[in-house]
């Protein structure tokens, strides 16, 4: 595995976040993201994950240290480069699915292509692909409030994918679902990871999401305490 280049290169990591006496969210974290893993990031609440999680994704930006994408380092990037970035290599799935309630699920999962410009068409065939891989090819047409939670997450999952990412960060997926849905998102990305070596790194305490990780980082105080492979 060290001899293949990461996808993700986090160097010397901190989040300060500037409130009272100052929460040192992130705390000196280094880490290396290889292509096709699937990394779960676990831990108490409050010790750092979806900042960490944010951080590596170029949704916030990091006190000190750095993160690279493949060669792109994010401190070289202004705001647009680096939500052009997002676009085109991150996939985000967040836990409360974050759909746009007045678009239906064909048109949430086709938004991001439009935003890069695609082909409308081919965002059309893409977005039928999409849906059809995530078991919602018969729920096109719906808005995001006549679908259950475990089928608005697959959407979201459609979505993320939409512009064929390098990474897929999901903070707490199936933190919103019950047992049966949350199964079902967590066999989705163990499909989406085994068969089109996509990599994963998903934030999650529950217990289930071990069985799916191919590496577990332990999370405490803001720093890795431990790692298990
Ligand atoms: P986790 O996802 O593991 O529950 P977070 O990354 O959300 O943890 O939070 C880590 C710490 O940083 C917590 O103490 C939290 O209160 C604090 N924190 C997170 N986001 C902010 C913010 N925007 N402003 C101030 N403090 C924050
Ligand atoms: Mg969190």
């Amino acid at each position: 595995m060290s001899e293949k280049a990461a996808i993700v290169t986090a160097t010397d990591l901190t989040k300060i976040f500037l409130v009272g006496a100052g929460v040192r969210a992130v705390d000196g974290i280094s880490m290396r993201i290889y292509p096709g893993e699937f990394v779960l990031l676990t831990g108490p609440s409050g010790c750092g994950k979806s900042t960490l999680l944010n951080l590596l994704g170029g949704l916030d930006r990091p006190t000190f240290g750095e993160v690279m994408l493949q060669d792109q380092r994010y401190s070289d990037l202004n705001e647009n480069s680096l939500a052009r970035m997002r676009r085109t290599k991150v996939g985000f799935v967040f836990q409360f699915f974050n759909l746009l309630p007045d678009l239906t699920a064909k048109e949430n999962v086709e938004l991001p292509m439009r935003l890069i410009g695609l082909d409308v068409r081919e965002a059309q065939r893409r977005c039928q692909d999409l849906l059809e891989s995530v078991g919602l090819s018969d729920r096109m047409d719906h808005y995001p409030h006549e679908l259950s939670g475990g089928e608005q997450q697959r959407v979201a999952v459609a979505r993320a994918l939409a512009n064929e990412p390098e990474v897929v960060l999901a903070d707490e997926p199936t933190g919103n679902l019950d047992t049966h849905s949350s199964a079902e998102v967590m066999d989705l990305f163990r499909r989406l990871n085994e068969e089109s070596g996509q990599t994963f790194v998903v934030v999650s305490h529950d217990d289930a999401a071990r069985n799916y990780a191919s590496r577990i980082v332990y999370m405490r105080d803001g720093a890795i305490e431990r790692e298990e492979v």
